[in-house]
């Protein structure tokens, strides 16, 4: 079991297997954003290897992320072979919603059950700003595909005069097809071209809108992960709360990342990270891969400190490490 210098126990590997992606979302990554060079990025038998590396080491959650994990090259061969590890309590997966209706049948012959899938708005012309190109009518039509095999956690990012206007219609969605729903606040990370202050929508104000319109009960049991959730009188979707700036959760990190150029980052908001894609290439052990594992969590920092106007702090986009 890995612990960290503050005793907490972490089994929680999100591995981004790639930066790339089909969508350019407004408040994840610049318009001209520049990929890693493909000869740098983990190959899907390094990915494994990694993951085989980590699972040894106590990990039993993974959460395949990105950019876009569907837009990787044969995915589905890692998909099938983390499906089939046994020691994992949940293999799961973040998305845009995409590429589903190619890669579903995929994930629900691996064994997924839970997955996230963004979905900022439900406008068509709004949903293609956000995204800067994304289609709307393809998300939600994958999303019905998908809805008879898996559970589907919404992610929204709500920002103020963007798409803050929609969240009851968001919501009303989430609630018809009986998802669940989380509103993340949004982080800084990496310079997205303005001002990320402008539209910046605590989770309190998150909640004081919800409160107008839904009769909402904090959930007790802990989810595990950093959202406080909501249950919604009359229906079975819950609303999840991820607030990184207003209610920080870092004591309870259970988490690190693994970025699609093989990178370990020990939290998400500070550039503590250590190399494993040259060990991985200059043929070293897996014991010795292991024991710089170990070795990395004295630098696991306790917290991150992020400040929504220090975008440049931490230079690198979300989709680099992977939400
Ligand atoms: N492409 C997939 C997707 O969009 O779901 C997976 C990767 S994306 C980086 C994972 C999550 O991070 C998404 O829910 C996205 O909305 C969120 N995200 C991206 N940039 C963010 C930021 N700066 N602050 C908060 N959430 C962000
Ligand atoms: Fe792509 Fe996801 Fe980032 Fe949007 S949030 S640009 S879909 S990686």
């Amino acid at each position: 079991m890995l612990v960290d210098q503050f005793q907490r126990k972490i089994d929680y590997l999100r591995l981004s297997v790639t930066d790339r992606c089909d969508f350019r979302c407004q408040y994840c990554m610049s318009e001209d954003v520049e990929f890693m060079p493909k000869s740098k990025m983990l190959s899907i038998e390094e990915m494994y290897r990694l993951a085989q590396i980590f699972i040894d080491l106590g990990i039993r959650k993974i959460r395949l992320t990105g950019g876009e994990p569907l837009v990787k090259k044969n995915i589905e061969s890692l998909i099938k072979s983390l499906g089939e590890e046994t020691r994992l309590k949940e293999l799961t997966l973040t998305t845009n919603g995409s590429q589903l209706d190619k890669k579903y049948k995929s994930l629900i012959d691996s064994g997924i059950k839970r997955i996230n899938v963004s979905l900022d708005s439900l406008n068509v012309d709004n949903f293609r700003k956000i995204t800067r190109g994304g289609n709307l009518h393809q998300v939600l039509s994958n999303l019905q595909l998908i809805k008879n095999y898996m559970q589907v956690k919404l992610n929204v990012v709500l920002m103020k005069g963007v798409n803050d206007h929609e969240i009851f219609k968001l919501v009303d969605y989430a609630i018809l097809n009986n998802f669940n729903i989380s509103f993340i606040e949004e982080m800084p990370l990496g310079e997205i071209g303005y001002g990320r202050d402008k539209t910046y929508m605590s989770s309190d104000e998150v909640l004081a809108t919800l409160q107008q319109n839904y009769k909402l009960s904090t959930v007790t049991t802990n989810s595990g992960g950093p959202a406080k959730y909501w249950e919604i009188k009359g229906y079975d979707s819950q609303i999840g709360l991820i607030s990184p700036h207003s209610h920080n959760f870092c004591e309870s990190c259970n988490r690190i990342r693994v970025s699609a150029n093989g990178f370990l980052y020990l939290c998400l908001g500070q550039e503590n990270k250590i190399n494993l894609i040259d060990p991985l290439r200059s043929s070293q052990s897996n014991e010795s891969i292991k024991q710089l594992i170990v070795d990395s969590m004295k630098s696991k920092p306790k917290s991150h400190d992020f400040n929504i106007n220090e975008s440049h702090k931490i230079i690198r986009f979300m989709s680099h490490t992977g939400g």
